[in-house]
């Protein structure tokens, strides 16, 4: 049992003592000193294959003293690639599920550009990546990720919860849409009495073609299956046959084919013309100009049903970032001028953004090193997430404390179909006078002392998730630490302030780092 003493609510400001009953059952904690929490907790920076966490045991109750911490509900990120199956040498689900426990997440949503793609269709032998998924005995992709831990004979489950996103369009190859009746029984709520308990944490919640825009061949199929399923359809709006980054100055210094600011404009006033023509909720993905941050304010005061998000690098770098960081700067869209790189934090700011997510990308070294034209697009974002959006927007003066964590937790896990843990709703339910308080005969409580939250008391403590946040810390972002395999960032080295210290997942702890 740990107890944290003078953590303060996110929203309410409410300081209140915190009881977290115990680390995940036998296999959870992690924790990159091994030495901050003085239990029988052993840290695998390297974990086995087969993803098996070591067993944390406590000796006694544990009571820090969390002053100036800050408990909210846990980040989720509706944009994520794990590249499991197919590409594990890049991440698998292990890493990333390590990589997001580490960044202060909770829940994520994976993207469908696995090997095979996500599409609902049963894995031919043979097709790259079928491997994985035939060989652990199950027939679609899906099917493999929802049931990833008992593939893999682990001890428990991984240290975050994930959804799925299924494909747009079979094989992610814009000729065909998906087809419903492949996959409408993963979605929540469809023949839910028959399904198991895998099957239930992690269903399909989103569609997408990430990578790829929806092709205008198979647009009217893809939206006619958002409006059927009723889920979101989440758009990566980019199309350029070719270019390689933005196209400007930065682009005629270093002599690499230009992407035009446009490209990302179309995409979204094709969609906006018809989330109006079919009242399809259309979620836009890493938007990183102005003139479609304008479109989207347009819709959405016209009341149409259009969220939008962008990422950590977009409101933090400009092409700029490419002189200097190279292809670790290199992503699609591309970092845009200086110019829209301001119009993105006011968007922000402005609530045209509804949430930040980090399109988590990760490739190796060696294939980012191939150059502007050959090096594969994007950055892994979970780790230092926080850290680079509280820098620029909260230390900027751009947003709130609060409307950061909104932005990260509450607003993502509502695209994703969930609810964020309400945590002053459960101070309010469930706290009791902390042990030490004391009670006047006439049953004042003395003041002074804080109210108490057991999670070990609450109604339904599986579903508290959360965050334990240090708002004020400054401190260097380092790849070496990351959890990921994968290193591709460009803010190594970058001096951030805030930073996530314990995630909690089900009432219990995953991952620590506290003192
Ligand atoms: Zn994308
Ligand atoms: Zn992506």
């Amino acid at each position: 049992m740990l107890t944290l003493r003078n953590i303060k609510v996110w929203d309410t400001d409410e300081v209140i003592d915190l009881v977290v009953p115990g680390f995940a059952d036998g296999h959870g904690l992690i924790d990159e000193t091994g030495r901050i929490i003085p239990g029988e907790l052993i840290m695998p920076k390297d974990l086995p294959a087969n993803g098996s966490f070591v067993e944390v045991r406590l000796r006694d109750h544990i009571e820090i003293d969390a002053t100036g911490l800050t408990l909210a509900p846990g980040f989720a990120d509706p944009h994520v690639h794990f590249r499991d199956p197919g590409q594990t040498y890049k991440e698998s689900m292990v890493s990333g599920a390590m990589a997001a426990a580490s960044g202060g997440y909770t829940n994520v949503l994976i993207m469908p550009n696995t090997v095979p793609a996500m599409d609902g269709e049963p894995v031919a032998e043979g097709e790259p990546g079928a491997d994985e998924v035939l060989g652990a005995g199950y027939g679609t992709v899906i099917d493999y990720l929802q049931h990833y831990a008992e593939a893999h004979k682990m001890a428990g489950d991984l240290p975050v919860r994930y959804d799925l996103c299924v494909c747009a369009s079979k094989g992610r190859a814009g000729h065909e849409a998906t087809e419903f009746a492949k996959w409408r029984r993963y979605m929540p709520g469809v023949d839910d009495g028959s399904k198991d308990a895998a099957q239930l944490a992690h269903p399909v919640t989103a569609i997408s073609d990430d990578g790829s825009a929806v092709t205008p061949d198979t647009l009217d199929a893809v939206f006619a299956l958002a409006k059927e399923s009723g889920l979101p359809l989440i758009e990566h709006c980019e199309h350029h046959e070719t270019g390689a980054v933005n196209e400007g100055p930065v682009s005629r210094e270093l002599g690499v084919p230009g992407i035009p600011e446009d490209t990302e404009l179309r995409i979204v006033a094709r969609d906006i013309a018809k989330a109006r023509e079919t009242g399809v909720h259309v979620h836009f993905q890493h938007v990183s100009t102005a003139i479609s941050f304008d479109a989207i304010r347009k819709a959405k005061a016209e009341g149409l049903p259009i969220t939008c998000e962008t990422a950590p690098h977009y409101l933090a770098l400009s092409d700029e970032a490419l002189l200097k960081y190279g292809t670790l700067a290199k992503m699609n869209p591309p970092l845009r001028s200086e110019a829209d790189r301001r119009a993105t934090i006011e968007a922000i700011a402005d609530g045209t953004v509804d949430l930040l997510a980090t399109d988590h990308a990760p490739h190796t070294l060696e294939e980012k090193e191939r150059g502007f034209l050959e090096a594969p697009n994007g950055i892994i974002g979970l780790e230092c997430a926080y850290g680079v959006c509280h820098k620029v927007l909260v230390d900027g003066g751009h947003i709130s404390d609060r409307r950061l964590i909104e932005l990260m937790s509450v607003a993502p896990e509502r695209l994703m179909g969930h609810e964020a843990t309400d945590v002053a709703a459960l101070v309010e339910a469930f706290s009791e006078p902390a042990p030490n308080s004391e009670t006047e005969s006439d049953g004042t409580v003395v003041e002074g002392r804080n109210r108490l939250l057991d999670l070990g008391k609450v109604d339904d403590p599986d579903a508290v998730d959360l965050v334990v946040l240090a708002t004020d810390e400054a401190w260097t972002v380092d790849p070496e630490d990351f959890h990921s395999n994968a290193r591709n960032t460009p803010f190594g080295g970058w001096d951030v302030t805030g930073r996530p210290l314990a995630t909690i997942i089900g009432s219990k702890m995953v991952f620590s780092r506290l003192k």
